[in-house]
């Protein structure tokens, strides 16, 4: 796996998670993404579109607009995937998941588990042979992570199951009190 330079964990997580505000304000989940080079130099942002609709230019309407996957359809070929870094405000589904290891991105970092939708729950990602290149870099500030999981857990409340409620409640008790 090739070396990928430190960078700044905190500065592009907070700016995922506004990307995550601006997808709830436009009426899509809170959940925003971005896609770094080697340099530290944002290629392309996105967020959360399911509540938006399907445009010429960007995919959205449809359960498979999520912010990775709006982030990766803008930027269509990747030169170089293995130097480029995805930030994610919230741990990738399975789908977004898969399609950073198959796109072959360098590394992934997430603020906030998701212990219903997070392919963490399904995969070690470092144990399916299709991931090896995609280094892994779960929740790396725990104050971000309280935020990621505050801006998240009504959604998690309106739209996962009970059992998938539970597992948000049992996960994060203080940001989902009182939802
Ligand atoms: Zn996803």
């Amino acid at each position: 796996m090739p070396e990928l330079p430190p960078l700044d964990h905190v500065r592009y997580l907070k700016e995922v998670l506004d990307l995550a505000r601006q997808g709830q304000a436009a009426g899509s989940a809170p959940v925003g993404a971005l896609l770094v080079d080697a340099r530290g130099e944002v290629l392309v942002r996105g967020h959360n579109r399911v509540g938006q609709p399907q445009t010429p230019g960007r995919v959205g309407g449809a359960s498979v607009a999520h912010a990775e996957m709006d982030v990766f359809f803008q930027v269509g070929h990747l030169e170089d995937p293995g130097s480029l870094t995805l930030y994610s405000s919230l741990e990738p589904c399975l789908m977004c998941g898969g399609a950073s290891a198959l796109l072959g991105i360098g590394r992934v970092v997430w603020a906030t588990a998701d212990p219903w939708g997070g392919s963490g729950r399904l995969l070690r990602w470092e144990d399916h042979p299709a991931m090896q290149q995609t280094h892994v870099v779960p929740i790396p500030d725990p104050e971000l992570e309280r935020e990621g999981a505050r801006l998240f857990a009504p959604e998690a409340r309106r739209a996962f199951p009970e059992e998938g409620w539970a597992l948000w409640r049992a996960r994060y008790p203080q940001e989902t009190e009182g939802l």
